[in-house]
């Protein structure tokens, strides 16, 4: 039977059961009719029930928050925040949606000719714990609002948060089920792609799961968007300014305590910047709270699970015995693994060619620019990258060379709802949040009259 475990202190939260097939066909038939009204529902009604879902958020903060530190380790502050973001994107899509769903018109040799926006159906989501939350809302409410019912298979050890997700949409009282939680194991989601009533899917995660979903999906012709992992570098050019740089670098690695597909995960700096940074990062890494979840002054909590601590631990031990020094942490205690910074470095130690998705931060000197991009899209991934510089319009004719879905200059890279998110190379396919997103799940129907 699966169990919750909370990984602070390792004590099961719940046991659950999955649901049985026969179940979880009755609730893809539940969504499909209720797809059939919501998708006709003119689209400034469906949007009041979003207002209402912002409200049942704002109620339900703490308890969402609590549940989600408990789960995975998310310092409570930061879990906080990830609801608060789910209201913002909320927000955003109140404000746009429309402008983005409405006809556009199209001039041809035709009388008139435009495109409308049709919702596709069902549309599955496959989500992620490390924003239980977050990554949810940015998949559902864009798709939602554009008229599609959905269903979730979150992550099992988050099934907590997932139940608590389907709550809201209860209770922000939707006229039609337009949420359903999937409470089923991996193995089941081939059986529910499957099925004829789901019409696309969208999923968060890893390569290997992405790869299977895309796989059956694409077997039936039908469409995917995959959000998968990242080993985003953090260049640091010769002219940056470092009391600008080092607070963004820390938080740009250790935020969610490094389990973020965005993070910075490869620390990339000029030779003539390489010890000042390193000493000053490396000072206030060290620094860090670490501690409780729940209490509100943790800024690194534990990982997820013990066995996503042992994973780092087997990274950075063999980035160790390949030549890599640890200049702080190093060191774990079940699914608690300590703020790291590594240096000497090299291109094919797993802390440099794989994703390392929690807090280490690898460091590496560079010379000329052109080996800085070598180096930046050394990678499978291309999700995005952080750079920092003063000579910003020098800067804006390279952005070209990047093989990423982001280039973020002077910032760390970060999720809004304004700006379309997703990845090339391993990182995936398909843009979620922005107009991007809400045009994902949608026919675009071309219409000529003559
Ligand atoms: P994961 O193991 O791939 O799990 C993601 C989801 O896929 C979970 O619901 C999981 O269910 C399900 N799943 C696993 N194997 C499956 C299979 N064979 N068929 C169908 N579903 C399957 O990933 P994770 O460890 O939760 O998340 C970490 C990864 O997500 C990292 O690589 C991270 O970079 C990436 N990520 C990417 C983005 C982005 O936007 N690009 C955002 C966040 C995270 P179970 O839990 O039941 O196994």
């Amino acid at each position: 039977m699966p169990v919750t475990t909370n990984p602070y202190n390792l004590e099961t939260l719940s046991e659950y059961q999955y649901f049985l097939d026969f179940q979880v066909i009755q609730m893809l038939e539940i969504s499909q009719k209720s797809f059939q009204k919501w998708g006709k529902t003119p689209l400034k009604k469906r949007m009041k029930f979003i207002k209402n879902l912002i409200f049942v958020l704002t109620k339900q903060q703490h308890l969402l928050a609590e549940t989600c530190s408990m789960e995975m380790g998310k310092p409570i502050k930061q879990a906080i925040a990830e609801v608060k973001k789910c209201g913002l994107l909320c927000e955003y899509y109140l404000e746009h949606a429309e402008s983005f769903l409405e006809n556009k018109n199209i001039k041809t040799d035709a009388g008139e000719s435009f495109v409308t926006y049709e919702p596709l159906g069902v549309i599955l989501g496959v989500m992620p714990w490390n924003f239980p939350y977050w990554q949810v809302f940015r998949f559902a409410i864009p798709a939602i609002i554009a008229g599609n019912t959905v269903v979730v298979k979150h992550a099992s050890n988050v099934a907590g948060c997932a139940a608590l997700l389907e709550d809201i949409f209860k209770q922000a009282e939707f006229p039609e089920i337009v949420y359903q939680n999937l409470q089923i194991s991996g193995e089941q989601v081939k059986n529910v792609i499957e099925n004829p009533i789901i019409k696309g899917v969208s999923l968060t995660g890893s390569e290997k799961a992405g790869a299977t979903v895309a796989s059956t999906a694409a077997s039936l012709i039908k469409k995917s968007v995959l959000e998968l992992g990242g080993s985003n570098a953090f260049i640091v050019l010769k002219d940056a300014d470092l009391d600008e740089t080092i607070p963004v670098a820390v938080t740009a690695r250790m935020q969610n305590t490094g389990q973020s597909c965005i993070a910075a995960k490869r620390f990339i700096v000029h030779k003539s910047l390489y010890n000042e940074f390193v000493s000053r990062f490396t000072e206030e890494v060290s620094k860090m709270k670490c501690g409780d979840p729940l209490d509100e002054s943790t800024e690194i909590g534990t990982l997820a699970r013990v066995d996503l601590a042992e994973d780092i631990e087997k990274q950075v031990d063999k980035s160790v015995e390949m030549g890599a020094r640890i200049v702080t942490g190093g060191r774990r205690k079940d699914a608690f693994y300590e703020p790291t910074v590594l240096v000497d470095v090299t291109t094919g130690m797993p802390v440099f060619n794989e994703e390392v998705f929690g807090p280490v931060a690898p460091v590496m000197a560079f010379d000329t620019f052109e080996e800085a991009v070598e180096l930046s899209n050394n990678s499978s991934f291309g999700l995005g990258v952080n750079i920092f510089t003063k000579d910003v319009e020098a800067l804006k004719e390279k952005i070209h060379l990047f093989e990423e879905g982001a280039v973020f200059v002077n910032a760390m890279v970060k999720s809004d709802p304004a700006l379309p998110f997703g990845g090339v190379k391993k990182s995936g396919f398909g843009r979620e949040l922005a107009e991007n997103g809400i045009k994902e799940f949608v026919n675009v129907k071309t219409v000529y009259i003559k």
